[in-house]
């Protein structure tokens, strides 16, 4: 699937990897759902809308080429209204500062954590952890399509050759950079931003 914007942005030279990090991901999601469905007789209970993950889940894993396209996102793309959702939000803890109602702003460019996060069977209740009510509902995370959009976004961190991408890989470059989306100075990001104004 598509993530589909201009990729020619001249101010933000890496947008292009990321969003190809992004497809490849997806391509992943969607080729394990379509597994799951069909060998398993799953049913994905995820769809538009049910955002008790976004409020439940509080360690949920982001990197700095994600803040950077959040941060394109929210600058660039992101609708006034959307805008003042996420301003008001960005005062509040309560859940995830993206989160506006029960719909994602930044859909287009969740974290890869919010992609592979997936749930058949019924939809998780509210304060629900399906990893630990019923983790068998849960789907695995396509590793290999990961593992492949990591090596995809590397340029971002200024890893461009083939061999130093897999050294990288190998020394965990990207996961050294870690962090919780729920805790990031979300705030102090976007202050004096266009997404303020
Ligand atoms: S993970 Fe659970 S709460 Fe989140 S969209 Fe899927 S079913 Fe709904
Ligand atoms: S970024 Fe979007 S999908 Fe991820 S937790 Fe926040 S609202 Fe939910």
């Amino acid at each position: 699937m598509q993530v589909g914007f201009d990729r020619s942005d001249r101010g933000y030279p890496w947008l292009s990897v990321l969003l190809d990090g992004y497809e490849i991901i997806d391509e992943g999601v969607d080729a394990a759902i379509r597994a799951a469905v069909t060998r398993g007789n799953r049913i994905l209970a995820c769809h538009k809308g049910c955002g008790n993950c976004c409020i439940s889940q509080t360690d949920i894993p982001v990197y700095p080429h994600e803040v950077a396209g959040i941060y394109w996102y929210a600058t660039e793309k992101m609708p006034q209204q959307a805008r003042a959702v996420l301003m008001n939000q960005l005062d509040t803890l309560a859940s995830c500062p993206f989160l506006g109602g029960q719909e994602c702003l930044i859909h287009a460019v969740r974290p890869a954590s919010c992609r592979v996060f997936n749930v058949f069977g019924s939809p998780c209740q509210p304060d629900e952890d399906p990893f630990y009510t019923r983790q068998f509902d849960v789907l695995i995370p396509p590793q290999q399509y990961i593992n492949e959009a990591f090596y995809t976004v590397m340029p971002f961190y200024g890893v461009k050759d083939r061999y130093d991408r897999m050294d990288a890989m190998e020394d965990g470059l990207i996961h050294s950079k870690i962090m919780n989306l729920k805790t990031y100075n979300w705030k102090e990001l976007f202050s004096e931003s266009e997404v303020e104004r």
